[in-house]
This record gives structure tokens, C-alpha cells and sequence, in this order.
């Protein structure tokens, strides 16, 4: 039998220690393939989800290069940089490499849009060993002369086939033409559609191929219901639901911004302690929200698809789909936010008379049939159905760039139904014409994503050490 230790890995003494004061006793399959790859030198694909512990599969073997033979860096240089999708996984990122580096004296910074880029300016004037960043403001940095990418050793990216949905593919093309050849770069990708594989054909150097086999699939592990209910009668029912106080610490998806809002303002009313976060919040609010949620003081986080991605709560009971996602990809994504401890969770999700193609789309992809519970509601009104009727076929909103008659949503039907989207709203992060951004098509590679995500966390494993 091996040592399935991190030092028998290679991993040096500081960084154990910050590992052990984490309880990170033993490495997941993703750590211990990749830690002796990656402190070899060697190049890496990773093809695995957030869960699976790819942070510090990537992070501790950066912070030893680094702190080996550390040499101060210069102005506005950084010697290794991570790109990430999102602004939050870039902050969460940062604070893994934070925890597992508290040892060293390695210095960092965040680089993200949607806030002021002064201290960002500030601070890599004085160069960084570690930036992690979101492509589009680094690279208005980088073009406006405040950050240098020629000292650049190692280079990372970041579920990579989510910078592929959002857009991004592009810029990081142009980040990595702006790199230095000589270099350790690693790619990490849930899927593999076809310009992700062309990305790592382009800036990996004969990679170690790593594929972390999903331990099962997320569905199996969350007990998961679904309640048919009129879209009035959501937020009555959502009311009902939340006086379980099992309902500890709960995720509310909706699809829209516009939908996030109103469910948050609605539990206000309620006396429901909750948070919205979505894309046009502040990356201050988004994460004050967070921080809320995650240390109790708001019971509820009211969210969208892409606000939501990359956030890692531990102890989340609940998540429910207040709206089911027009992406049946989003609902694994979704309900995988709870059962992370590698326990249990629950996932309720409400469907109603126009949401019946997005379910179907669900159960096909799980390969589940989600398990109808009654509700205790009184049945609606005639006047309550017809108003739901009539929001079902209004017609959207006018956008100013929207066409007559309505858009189409960005989603792949496949059953060619044609759900509503809360009234004319788009779903967060969804373009009109179908086209998604990055020019991929819907249906495209990205459907490949079968959803199933390894559970490896520290509270499992002091559990089991425990045992
Ligand atoms: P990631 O896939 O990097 O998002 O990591 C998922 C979760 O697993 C995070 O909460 C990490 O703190 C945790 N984690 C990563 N590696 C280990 C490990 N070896 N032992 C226990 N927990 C871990």
C-alpha cells in the first residue's frame, strides 16, 4: 500500500502545516495524481468539477515553485497567474492559496471587473508572485500598461469550458499570446467542447492528462422533489416550505435577475432573513451577501445560475429551484450545492404549466425521474390560473434591442416547447438570437457536461477519520 500522505506527495514542510491546521489529512485523486506531476515541472489537463479539490491540486504545488529560491518580483510583473471565469471563484481561489500559503511569504492579488481597478492598479505596481484574475479586466490592465505578463512562469486557467459559455475564450486567447513560451501551464475543464480542446492544443505543452472519474452522480446522493405548482403560487408555497426550520441555510435559484429580486423582496416581506445576488450586483454586494449567507446571519441566498457558480458553502440543507433552469446542465450545477460535505441534500424544485419542457430536459439528462410531491396549498382560483395564463403568453418585454413578436432563449429545447421566462426576462447570462456567447451553438459541446461531481471535503474526512 502507498503512503496516502501529502508529504509522501513531495509537498514541502510549511505548506503541510497550513494542510494539517485545515485538516486536509488525506489527497484526492486529483492531488495526488497531479501534486509530483506538477512539482516535476510537467504540464496538466485536468478534466474535473469543483469538488473535487482541484484548487489546491493546482495551488500547492505553485506556492512550493514559488517559494523555492523566492526572488521579490518586480513592478506591476507577477510570476504566476490563474485565470477563472468568474469573480467569485477568482476570490475563493485567492483565498485557498491565501490558506495553503500562509506559511510562505508569497505576495498576491485578485484582478476582477466590476469594481474600481485603482487598488488593483496600486497593487500590482508593486508586483505580485500570484495574480488571479478574470481575463476581461486583466487584459484592460494589461493593455493600459499596469500590468506586465513577461515574468510569467506558470500559467493556470480555470474551468475553462465555463469561460467558453461566458464569452471569455477570446480574451484568454489574447492573454496567453501575451505570456512568455517558457512556462508550466495547466488547463482545468469539467467538459472538453471542441475550443476548449483547441485552447489546450494551443498552450499546453505534452500535458499530464488527468480525468477524475465522478464518484457517482451528484443526483444520486440529493434527495430531490418537485412540486407542479402555478408560478402564483411559488412564492406562497416557498413561504410554506421555509417554516420547516430544517431549512437552516438554503439556496433559492431563480433564472432571472429580475425573478432574484422579487423572491428576495418578497421573503422580506416575510420576515425571511435573505440575500440577492446576480449579475448587476456590486462585486461588494455579491460578496457581503456571501459572507451573510455563509456565516448565518441571512438564512436564504436568493441567486441565478451565474451568480451562484463556483460558490463553495458547506452545510447548505436546501436548495431550491424556484424557477427550474432553461439549461439542464444549471439544475445538476444547482442541486450540487447542497450534499457537499459529501452527505446528504435536499433539492425542491417548482414547476409550473410553462416549465414542464425545462423538466423534462432535466429528467433526460439525470436519467431521473424527480419524485412528484403533493402540496397542501389551496388550489388556485380561476382568476389565479388565468392570470398565470396570460403571463405565460405575454408577450417579452420591449428590449431596446429586442424584435417584435419576442425573442427566442438562448437554451437549447429540445423538445422545441417554449417555456416562458418570468415574463419576458432573460435568463442570467443568456444573449437573444440563441447564440450563445463565444460563438458557440446551444446544444453544442458544452451538452456533453453529464453533471456528476465528486464530493472530497474536510468535514468528510474528519469524519472519517473520526470513524
Ligand atoms: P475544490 O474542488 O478545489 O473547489 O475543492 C472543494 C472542497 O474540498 C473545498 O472546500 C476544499 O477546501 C476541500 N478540499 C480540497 N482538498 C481537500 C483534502 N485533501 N481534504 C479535505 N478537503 C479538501
Amino acid at each position: 500500500m502507498t503512503d496516502h500522505t501529502f508529504a509522501a506527495l513531495g509537498v514541502a514542510e510549511p505548506i503541510l502545516r497550513s494542510l494539517a491546521a485545515e485538516n486536509y489529512t488525506t489527497p484526492t485523486p486529483i492531488q495526488t495524481r497531479a501534486i509530483p506531476a506538477l512539482l516535476a515541472g510537467k504540464d496538466l489537463l485536468g478534466i474535473a468539477q469543483t469538488g473535487t479539490g482541484k484548487t489546491a491540486a493546482f495551488g500547492i504545488p505553485l506556492l512550493q515553485k514559488l517559494s523555492i529560491g523566492h526572488v521579490p518580483p518586480r513592478p506591476k510583473e507577477t510570476k504566476a497567474l490563474i485565470l477563472a471565469p468568474t469573480r467569485e471563484l477568482a476570490v475563493q481561489i485567492e483565498q485557498s492559496l491565501r490558506v495553503y500559503g500562509r506559511f510562505l511569504n508569497l505576495k498576491r492579488a485578485v484582478i476582477l471587473g466590476g469594481v474600481s481597478q485603482y487598488s488593483q492598479v496600486q497593487t500590482m505596481s508593486r508586483g505580485v508572485d500570484i495574480l488571479v484574475a478574470t481575463p476581461g479586466r486583466l487584459l484592460d490592465l494589461v493593455n493600459q500598461k499596469h500590468v506586465r505578463l513577461d515574468a510569467v512562469n506558470t500559467f493556470i486557467v480555470d474551468e475553462a469550458d465555463r469561460m467558453l459559455d461566458m464569452g471569455f475564450i477570446r480574451d484568454v486567447r489574447k492573454l496567453v499570446a501575451a505570456l512568455p513560451k517558457q512556462r508550466q501551464s495547466m488547463l482545468f475543464s469539467a467538459t472538453m467542447p471542441d475550443d476548449v480542446v483547441k485552447l489546450v492544443g494551443d498552450m499546453l505543452n505534452q500535458p499530464e492528462r488527468i480525468e477524475v472519474t465522478p464518484q457517482g452522480r451528484t443526483a444520486d446522493r440529493v434527495e430531490q422533489k418537485l412540486y407542479y405548482v402555478p408560478a402564483l403560487q411559488k412564492r406562497q408555497l416557498l413561504t410554506h416550505l421555509l417554516k420547516d426550520n430544517a431549512m437552516h441555510r438554503v439556496i433559492v435559484f431563480t433564472r432571472t435577475k429580475h425573478g432574484a429580486n422579487k423572491v428576495a423582496a418578497h421573503l422580506a416581506k416575510t420576515g425571511v432573513v435573505s440575500d440577492a445576488i446576480h449579475g448587476n450586483k456590486s462585486q461588494n454586494a455579491r460578496q457581503n451577501a456571501l459572507e451573510r449567507f455563509r456565516s448565518g446571519k441571512a438564512r436564504v441566498l436568493v441567486a441565478t445560475d451565474i451568480a451562484a457558480r463556483g460558490i463553495d458553502i458547506d452545510d447548505i440543507s436546501h436548495v431550491i429551484n424556484f424557477e427550474l433552469p432553461n439549461e439542464p446542465e444549471s439544475y445538476v450545477h444547482r442541486i450540487g450545492r447542497t450534499a457537499r460535505a459529501g452527505g446528504e441534500g435536499i433539492a425542491i424544485s417548482f414547476c409550473d404549466s410553462a416549465e414542464k419542457g425545462y423538466l423534462r430536459d432535466i429528467e433526460k439528462l439525470t436519467r431521473n425521474k424527480i419524485e412528484v410531491v403533493p402540496h397542501d396549498l389551496p388550489p388556485p382560483t380561476e382568476a389565479d390560473l388565468a392570470q398565470e395564463r396570460a403571463l405565460n403568453q405575454r408577450p417579452p418585454h420591449a428590449h431596446k434591442h429586442g424584435k417584435p413578436g419576442g425573442h427566442k432563449h438562448g437554451g437549447h429545447k429540445p423538445g422545441g416547447h417554449k417555456p416562458h421566462n418570468g415574463g419576458g426576462h432573460r435568463a442570467e447570462g443568456q444573449q437573444h438570437g440563441g447564440q450563445k456567447p463565444g460563438g458557440q451553438q446551444p446544444g453544442g459541446p458544452q451538452k456533453k457536461r453529464n453533471g456528476s461531481r465528486p464530493h472530497w471535503h474536510k468535514n468528510r474526512d474528519r469524519k472519517q477519520s473520526a470513524a
